[in-house]
């Protein structure tokens, strides 16, 4: 896709010959002129499209995806911890870190001892040597029918329950997620993709608990690559029949008389993954044992087999911005009276598990904080279908300046008030319209908690969870827009004698 142009070029020439203090004039979206008060300024021009650039860029480019329990996430947990050390936060995790470790399982597949071959005859593929599994989460023995799949373009069609216990070998011009979505929901035993060469050892995380109960995840098909030379053993030794699949009914299928066999070993082992907390301590005694949570997810869906998931929106975004409040809250003289908690989560896109232990294990009393800000996905025009509803098509054109606000109104209508009063110096054009992701975010841990949050969400793009979720369509305005969005909220909230009301209590939780 293109990448989609945020800001008219006459915008940018304009503001080219001015002097810095004019320029912020064209911070905000077009048409805003009001200034934030000046006590809250110095922290507010922190915030610039430079400073969410460079950050963003970081996340998205240099941590492969930041997949929980890989590498990746290891790094970009780093980063965020170095950044809060610099702004001078508190440490609030494990034994005077900036890392809240949560429990999580492990798996990768093992070589030794998996292998692939054809019922009744001794000669074995060894596993590292002709094939290698890249998603599989236990040890297996598959038995099945060879279906050879040939691809060539982008997707397929396959008819319906012609794959289905097979073990597929496909071959593609190009695997791409959507060609892999279309043969897993034929529900075949394995895939076995052919290349020329076998990838590296690939490791996923899985959960080991969670005490918030979330919904089941779909077992995903045990998938794999295997080498040109492999795959032609495979077919040469087997005898293989056309299916009669009609040519509009779905791609040809060669299927085999035999069945192959393949054995796959995983192994498991128990890790840490952190949430990256750090504290603002409020600069009022008499306020400063009550919490504002401000908190975004900074994982993603990680490196899965060779492909990398960047997450650029998804919530590269998100994180982003929660580190530019913190280096303005930083930054301006005047701190917030109560105090602030700056939470990036682990293990968000594998349910919502390092928010969910984090209010199992808090490290503050959950019954002080008295607001969530929840940033998840801020900085994309939406367009196309929103959330799958093909009834609901968004253009980019009309979602340049516009966000969505969920959840704002379900337990402190106040809370919301706050937002849009903030919103005056921003100039959001606010969505309420999404609703339909209130549970899906780690707001929504806080919210079940009886905690009045909101959910700052841009909407859906065809990149949602794809490797195309990239920075180079990032939306830098909206993105710095969002941090200063809550920065002030965060402000407001801090500074008002009273915390937002509880007036929807009961509904909607
Ligand atoms: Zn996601």
């Amino acid at each position: 896709m293109s990448r989609i142009p945020h800001v008219p070029m006459k915008h940018f020439l304009s503001i080219a010959g001015l002097t810095l203090a004019a320029s912020s004039v064209f911070a905000q979206f077009p048409g805003v002129t009001e200034q934030p008060p000046a006590d809250l300024k110095k922290g507010w021009d922190s915030i610039t499209t430079r400073e969410a650039k460079e950050i963003l860029t970081y996340l998205a480019n240099e941590c492969e995806g930041r997949g929980s329990g890989q590498p990746g996430f290891q790094k970009a947990a780093d980063y965020v911890a170095a950044h809060f050390k610099s702004w001078g936060l508190k440490p609030m995790g494990d034994n005077g870190t900036y890392f809240q470790n949560v429990p999580f399982q492990v798996t990768h597949f093992v070589d030794a001892g998996s292998e692939l071959g054809i019922l009744g005859l001794d000669k074995s593929i060894l596993a590292g040597k002709g094939f290698r599994m890249t998603t599989i989460s236990t040890t297996s023995s598959i038995t099945g029918i060879l279906a050879v799949v040939k691809v060539t373009g982008d997707s397929a069609k396959f008819e319906e329950g012609s794959l289905t216990g097979k073990v597929v070998l496909l071959y593609a011009d190009r695997v791409t997620p959507s060609l892999r979505n279309a043969i897993s929901r034929q529900n075949p035993a394995a895939i076995l993709t052919v290349s020329s060469t076998i990838p590296p050892i690939n490791y996923n995380a899985t959960r080991v608990t969670s005490a918030t109960p979330t919904a089941p995840r779909r077992v995903r098909v045990p998938m794999g690559v295997i080498t040109d030379h492999a795959a032609a053993y495979l077919v040469a030794n087997l005898d293989m029949v056309d299916a009669n699949i009609a040519p509009e009914k779905g791609a040809p299928i060669t299927l085999s008389r035999g069945f192959v066999r393949l054995k796959a070993n995983v192994e498991t082992k128990a890790i840490g993954v952190p949430n990256v907390v750090a504290l603002l301590p409020g600069s009022d005694p008499a306020f400063r044992d009550e919490y504002i949570g401000i908190g975004g997810h900074l994982d993603h869906l990680g490196k899965q087999g060779t492909v990398v998931y960047p997450g650029a929106d998804d919530d590269g975004s998100g994180s982003t911005a929660v580190m530019c409040i913190a280096h303005a809250m930083a930054t301006n003289p005047k701190k917030p009276k109560r105090s602030i908690l700056f939470m990036t989560f682990c293990g968000e896109e594998l349910g919502l598990i390092g928010s969910s232990y984090l209010v199992n294990h808090p490290m503050i009393p959950l019954n002080k904080m008295v607001s969530e800000l929840q940033m998840d996905m801020v900085a994309r025009d939406s367009y196309g279908a929103q959330n799958g509803d093909q009834q609901r098509m968004d253009i980019v054109q009309e979602n340049r300046d516009t966000i969505r606000l969920v959840g704002s109104k379900r337990i402190s209508t106040e809370l919301d008030k706050v937002i849009q009063e903030a919103n005056k110096y921003v100039g959001f054009k606010f969505k309420y319209d999404a609703e339909d992701v209130y549970t899906r975010s780690d707001h929504y841990n806080f919210a079940s908690r009886g905690i009045p949050i909101a959910f700052l969400f841009d909407g859906f793009t065809p990149d949602y969870h794809q490797p195309s979720d990239t920075v180079d369509k990032i939306n830098f305005l909206k993105l710095a827009n969002s941090a200063k969005l809550y920065y002030l909220t965060a402000y407001a909230i801090s500074d008002n004698p009273k915390p937002p009301v509880h007036d929807v209590v009961a509904k909607g939780r």
